[in-house]
């Protein structure tokens, strides 16, 4: 009969699927995928990194710029001061208070220098451990990848072989039939169910009697109304 045919079919097709999908789920490949995604997530680790370390650096010079500029306010004051001394004591604690402020600024700054400073070493050695992490996943990740090469060029040629075989077991369906295998397939897999006291062994819903005796009798192809799978009544 052509479902006793179509099912042993299926074996040999699911064989292949099952095959295909253990080369996907292979640990080398897993490892593999893992160790590119860190790959990826240090590269956008490390561009974080290298544009935060740009930002602080153009205000680490803008700050020193302006400590700079301020230092010579300061002596040209100093300067002046002592060429025209105060004349008064007011005169004389303003002319303190205006170096006081200066002084007070530039202390500011100098803080703020050495903090960024600090930052900036801070960011370095992240950027140093980063790249000494990468560097030693890429070499796991080459090594690992001459390994997964030679495994899945064995795979694919085992996998092909198992195509071939089932393109040639296809031959044997009609292809209308195949048709149909292929169709549900698409939404259900293995596309086959058999049935097992009365109900479908894919979804296990129990099917109406008509259902039923339309199976036994009839030579029509029935699919479970649940799940959509070609019911097959192996007579056990
Ligand atoms: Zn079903």
């Amino acid at each position: 009969m052509q479902l006793d045919t179509l099912w042993q079919f299926m074996q040999v097709d699911m064989e292949a699927d099952g095959f295909e999908t253990k080369m996907r789920q292979s640990p080398n490949r897993q490892k593999l995928i893992k160790a590119r995604d860190f790959l990826k997530d240090q590269q956008a680790n490390m561009k974080k990194l290298e544009s935060d370390v740009a930002v602080m650096q153009d205000r680490l010079e803008a700050v020193a710029d302006e400590a700079d500029r301020l230092e010579k306010v300061l002596a040209n004051l100093t300067a002046e001061i002592e060429a025209n001394p105060p004349q008064n004591v007011e005169e004389a604690q303003k002319q303190a208070e205006s170096v006081q402020k200066l002084l007070d600024t530039l202390t500011r700054y100098e803080q703020e220098l050495a903090k960024m400073r600090k930052d900036a070493d801070v960011k370095d050695r992240q950027q140093k451990e980063i790249r000494v992490r990468a560097a030693k996943t890429k070499q796991e990740f080459d090594q690992l990848k001459v390994v997964y090469d030679k495994e899945f060029k064995a795979d694919t040629a085992k996998l092909q072989k198992m195509r071939e075989r089932t393109e040639q077991e296809s031959k044997k369906l009609e292809p209308k039939l195949y048709e149909r295998y292929k169709n549900i397939k698409q939404h259900c897999t293995p596309p086959m169910a058999k049935l097992i006291n009365g109900q479908c062994s894919g979804c296990f819903m129990s099917l109406p009697s008509a259902t039923l005796l339309e199976i036994r009798t009839g030579d029509r192809i029935v699919e479970c109304d649940n799940c959509g799978r070609i019911l097959y009544d192996a007579g056990e």
